[in-house]
């Protein structure tokens, strides 16, 4: 049964001239729609070579057609796909057509036709998120990942973990419900192993989601540094091109610059910023450095670029320390690398070294000698901080999955709220509705994830990110 009576349409391949273009329509009116522009409706789910016929009868064009009856097409209602050649006019032109043939047909709003099958059940949000992810994706991990979780590996992970907090559920609210004498009660240090288990699990989850959402945004990497360490130097190498201007005068990128590369699959988002001194008189700069801050506290991992060589007074110098300490009051701790740049003037052998729990990488970016080094770290090697320190390599993990910054948030609460249940059960020794209450509100926050107790905005902002005749 489908939720909605209205019917849509859309052309649901890009614009611009192509091979074929597809238009598609979805509702209840399909086979009326369909004999009217075909003679006929089409055999379920099988390719039919039709005329297009406009309101006269006279062939606008010779088209494929395909339709899928409901419930059993992806919105779970009528479905009519009609393929025909990919030129903007004439797809404008049998659009036009379409819209005359029943007063119950309009255009498609942005994502309704995946709208309309997360609301019909055939998908969750989060395999609808994944739809425009696979759409979006700006890199190959991202592509694969969001292709994960179309297939419902996010969904199953989590669906795993919710079916355990409803069985603890259930055996809390009966502990409460009923006496011991009525029904076998678990013991209290079951059901502390129960709990404990399930926060495990969200904890995890929670990591492996902030890999995903890596994967689908990218990882922003972030080149600091004081000025003429080369930073530019570094971000032209890295993105590959000379888009940066580079000079030996100070202060000469002032804004900051933004490049994305691919990196084994990845996306990376490279900034070259502002360098940073401790005061400037010169207004330009210190807007610079404003923004370079802004840069930092953003980033997901920071190069910082020293030049070894450098001889000039230190006595406005920003130190990585300090730079670290502005960030971890602002709740901040992005990964750093730092890199020993002019390896060509200091005559230090390129390479990778870690000193006192850093990652210290020797190069010369000016002649691009050692900066595949560098992007062989990132991309295999990144560090990423969340709760604690710990390397991940992304490319490698054939189980990704791509998400959202909105799973992340549910997972967090979600931990909260067992937290919050895991204190009562410790502090009161037994089970009571405090407890029964928390593991209620961090089931909830869980079930946002698949789009239940999803408010209407929220659904509304998530599919008007979709393209139209998606
Ligand atoms: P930024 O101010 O940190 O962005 O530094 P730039 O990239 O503009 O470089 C400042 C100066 O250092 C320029 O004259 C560059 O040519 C020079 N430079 C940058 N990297 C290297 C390097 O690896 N070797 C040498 N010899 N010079 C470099």
């Amino acid at each position: 049964m489908s939720y909605t009576i209205d019917t849509v349409v859309a052309i649901s391949t890009p614009p611009g001239r192509g091979g074929i273009g597809i238009i598609r329509i979805s509702g209840k009116s399909v086979p009326e729609i369909a004999h009217k522009l075909l003679g006929k409706i089409p055999n379920p789910r099988k390719a039919e070579y039709l005329p297009f016929l406009d309101t006269d009868g006279s062939i606008l064009e010779q088209v494929i057609a395909l339709f899928f009856p409901e419930p059993n097409s992806f919105t779970g209602e009528n479905i009519l796909e009609i393929h025909g050649h990919g030129g903007q006019i004439i797809l404008d032109i049998l659009l036009e057509r379409i819209l005359k043939t029943s007063s119950d047909i309009r255009i498609a709003h942005p994502g309704e036709f995946t709208k309309r099958a997360f609301l019909n059940n055939k998908i969750d949000l989060v395999q609808a998120e994944a739809i425009a992810d696979i759409i979006d994706a700006t890199s190959y991990q991202a592509a694969k990942s969001a292709s994960n979780s179309l297939q419902g590996i996010f969904s199953r992970k989590i669906h795993i973990i919710s079916e355990q907090l409803t069985n603890l559920r259930m055996y809390a609210e009966s502990s409460i419900d009923f006496s011991e004498d009525e029904i076998s009660i678990i013991p209290y240090e079951d059901i502390k192993k129960k709990l404990r288990n399930i926060i495990n699990d969200v904890q995890k989850m929670y990591k492996s989601t902030y890999h995903g959402v890596l994967l689908r945004e990218g990882i922003k990497i972030v080149i600091a540094g004081k000025p003429n360490a080369g930073k530019s130097s570094l971000f032209n190498a890295l993105v590959g091109i000379d888009r940066a201007i580079i000079s030996t005068i100070s202060g000469t990128t002032r804004d900051t610059l933004h490049e994305c590369v691919q990196l084994n699959g990845i996306a990376f988002h490279i900034t070259d910023t502002a360098g940073l001194q401790k005061k400037s008189d010169n207004e330009i700069e210190q807007i610079g450095m404003k923004r370079t801050w802004e840069e930092l506290s953003n980033s997901d991992h920071i190069l910082w670029v020293i030049d070894p060589n450098d001889k000039t007074d230190k006595e406005h110098d920003i130190t990585l320390e300090h730079v670290e300490k502005v960030l971890f009051c602002k709740n901040k701790k992005p990964a750093i690398t730092i890199i020993h740049n002019k390896s060509d003037l200091t005559k230090n052998k390129i390479g990778i070294s870690i000193i006192n729990n850093y990652t210290i990488i020797t190069l010369s970016a000016l002649f691009d000698d050692g900066t595949d080094l560098l992007k062989e770290y990132l991309s295999n090697n990144i560090k990423f901080q969340i709760q604690e320190d710990y390397s991940y390599n992304l490319a490698e993990n054939q189980g990704n999955f791509i998400a959202r910054r909105r799973h992340l948030d549910a997972l967090e609460k979600s931990s909260k709220y067992l937290l919050s249940a895991q204190t009562q059960l410790l502090s009161a020794m037994s089970i009571n509705e405090l407890f029964a209450e928390d593991l209620g509100l961090a089931h909830k926050e869980l079930s946002k994830i698949f789009g239940k107790c999803t408010p209407d905005d929220l659904l509304t902002r998530i599919f008007s990110t979709f393209c139209i005749g998606k």
